[in-house]
């Protein structure tokens, strides 16, 4: 039987530079798995993911304040680092980094990173400086872990396709894979988030899923005009008493652009608030050359 190492935690960046060098010295291949914490199932098939495919997975809880904007729940963001542990080891992470804010941003920090064209639309335009503050804790965080993969989630479509982007961009050695959206027994996609929702938003924050449920149907039945599509889901969205719109969208899945048509690969993007909760769900729509 295959030995398993214990688990480890670091803090601090050097000392895990240094077990990893070590481990990539005796040829192991590393996965990442780089979350905010308050681990749910969504980030459990990411450490799964990796588990299965790679000899160590790295799990990083990081709540990071540059991602989130001056009127946002950084504070209010929910924390629970030894439920956390229990969760990354039961699903197959051996070496845990949780840094804080002076080991990631001593005195002095001046430099970030920007992704463009991607990052202005959908989260991007209700979130303006999100992104930024995303791909430059990301890139921190491949150069400190220097992974063969990056395990990322498409509940966060935009997110992906963003650090994609940047990892080709700046020729980063690391393939980044994209798993596919977790939800609860009712369509809720899971998230850290959901568990502000008061038990009357919790019920109605199924819309999401069931919107793009609809638009799935739709499409299949052969509408593929993205107002016709779009209209049908904000009217549904909007019977819910407490939901507010905050996008919905059918953009290309390739340039994040709105389309009128979906004659090709397409996402269908939807954020909406609850109370000062914002939820995002997403819909990916393959469209054969026949
Ligand atoms: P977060 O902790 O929210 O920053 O998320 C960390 C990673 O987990 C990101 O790559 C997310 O896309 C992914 N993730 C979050 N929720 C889900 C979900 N419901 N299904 C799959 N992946 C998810």
């Amino acid at each position: 039987m295959e030995e398993v190492a214990p688990v480890k935690i670091f803090n601090d960046i050097d000392s895990l530079k240094s077990y990893l060098k070590e481990l990539r010295q005796k040829g192991k291949s590393i996965g990442f798995v780089p979350t905010m914490g308050y681990l749910h199932e969504g980030h459990g098939s990411l450490i799964k993911a990796s588990y299965a495919r790679e000899d160590h997975t790295v799990l990083s809880i990081y709540v990071n304040p540059t991602q989130f904007g001056p009127a946002e729940d950084l504070d209010a963001y929910p924390r629970d680092i030894d439920r956390d542990i229990e969760v990354a080891k039961a699903c197959g992470a051996d070496i845990l980094f949780f840094p804080n804010d002076e080991v990631m941003y001593p005195e002095g920090y001046a430099t970030y990173v920007e992704v463009e064209n991607l990052t202005e639309t959908l989260c991007g335009a209700s979130r303006p400086s999100h992104f930024k503050g995303v791909t430059t804790i990301v890139t921190k965080l491949f150069n400190i872990v220097k992974p063969d993969r990056a395990y990322f989630g498409q509940k966060d479509a935009q997110q992906s396709l963003v650090i994609k982007r940047m990892a080709a961009d700046l020729n980063m050695d690391v393939e980044v894979v994209v798993c596919p959206i977790v939800r609860e027994d009712d369509g809720l996609a899971m998230s850290s988030r959901n568990t502000y929702l008061t038990p009357r938003q919790r019920q109605q924050a199924t819309i999401l899923s069931k919107s793009l449920k609809r638009a799935a149907e739709m499409l299949q039945s052969g509408v593929l005009d993205s107002t016709t599509i779009l209209e049908e889901m904000k009217a549904m969205i909007e019977a819910q008493a407490e939901a507010n719109l905050d996008y919905i969208q059918v953009v290309s899945e390739r340039t994040l652009k709105p389309i009128e048509k979906v004659n090709e690969n397409a996402l269908i993007a939807v954020a909406v608030k609850f109370g000062k909760t914002r939820l995002i769900d997403n819909l990916t729509v393959e469209v054969s050359e026949s």
